[in-house]
């Protein structure tokens, strides 16, 4: 049985990695999607597409308010509300603060942190009124735990986990909840140009530079998979899962353990 058939689900950032495997897993359970994000649209409409439901597509720059408004307005229009809202998109950027180009500083802010508030003001009128809401932000071991020169990256995670704590708190009496998930490394390709600079600075092949890379920070040794924050997606969505609200739920092979 699907479980969001007859829901509506808008994912930031998702013609690849996290949010495209989080998009798949909701549109297995029925959930219709809009996809956004700057990858390859038509391979992400197809994989969507071919689980049976509908893949609409808005090229909203999230760093952008009035582009985020008229993807939300898009949203609506089309489906009547986005029902499950996963604020996904995210950029990195490596170095140390004095080194730090400032527009990058603003960018990763912009699009890491404040597009998750332009997306959740404008999508919580329309889960109020229907009594039914999950909104899932994707944050990082990083929200939780420092690395050296990802500053703006560290201090977008660390703001979009209060946000979280404020909007769960906010919609604590109602069908709305609000949730983080925590992911540690995800071989995607905004961790593929880390595997490929660390292999390039030890002279490491690209095998060795993921185990490096991973081995560093995680103790199972193991990415995490797209799969399976899709499958942690679906039961934030879930009714069993109702009362988890305000939650930054590491999924990090037991980074943040340590
Ligand atoms: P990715 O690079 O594969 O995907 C990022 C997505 O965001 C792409 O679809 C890209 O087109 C889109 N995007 C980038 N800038 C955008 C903009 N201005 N407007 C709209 N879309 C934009 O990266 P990913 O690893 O799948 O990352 C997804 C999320 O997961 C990010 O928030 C990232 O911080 C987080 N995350 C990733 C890892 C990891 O190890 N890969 C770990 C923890 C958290």
């Amino acid at each position: 049985m699907q479980s969001l058939k007859g829901k509506t689900a808008l994912v930031t950032g998702s013609t690849s990695g996290i949010g495209l495997g989080i998009a798949k897993a909701l549109a297995a359970q029925g959930a219709q999607i809009v996809l956004n994000g700057f990858g390859d649209v038509q391979a992400a409409q197809s994989e969507i597409a071919a689980l049976g439901v509908t893949a609409a597509y808005h090229g909203a720059d999230m760093r952008r308010p009035g582009e985020i408004s008229d993807m939300m307005n898009f949203a609506a229009d089309r489906f009547g509300r986005v029902d499950i809202l996963v604020n996904n998109a995210g950029i990195q950027h490596v170095a140390r603060i004095e080194a730090f180009a400032t527009e990058r500083w603003d960018d990763v802010l912009a699009v890491n942190l404040s597009s998750a508030f332009h997306t959740s003001r404008l999508a919580l009128p329309g889960m109020y009124a229907n009594n039914w809401g999950r909104i899932i932000n994707i944050a990082s071991t990083h929200g939780l735990v420092g690395s050296v020169e990802k500053s703006a990256y560290v201090a977008s995670k660390h703001g979009i986990i209060g946000l979280t704590k404020v909007t769960a708190l906010e919609t604590a009496t109602t069908g709305v909840t609000c949730n983080a998930i925590c992911p540690g490394w995800v071989l995607t390709p905004l961790v593929q140009k880390q595997v490929d600079a660390r292999a390039l600075a030890m002279g490491l092949t690209n095998e060795e530079a993921k185990k490096s890379l991973v081995g560093e920070k995680s103790p199972s040794q193991q990415f995490t998979t797209p799969e399976q924050l899709g499958a942690l997606a679906v039961f934030l969505c879930s009714d069993a899962a109702i009362n988890v609200r305000g939650a930054a739920w590491n999924m990090d092979g037991g980074w943040v353990a340590q």
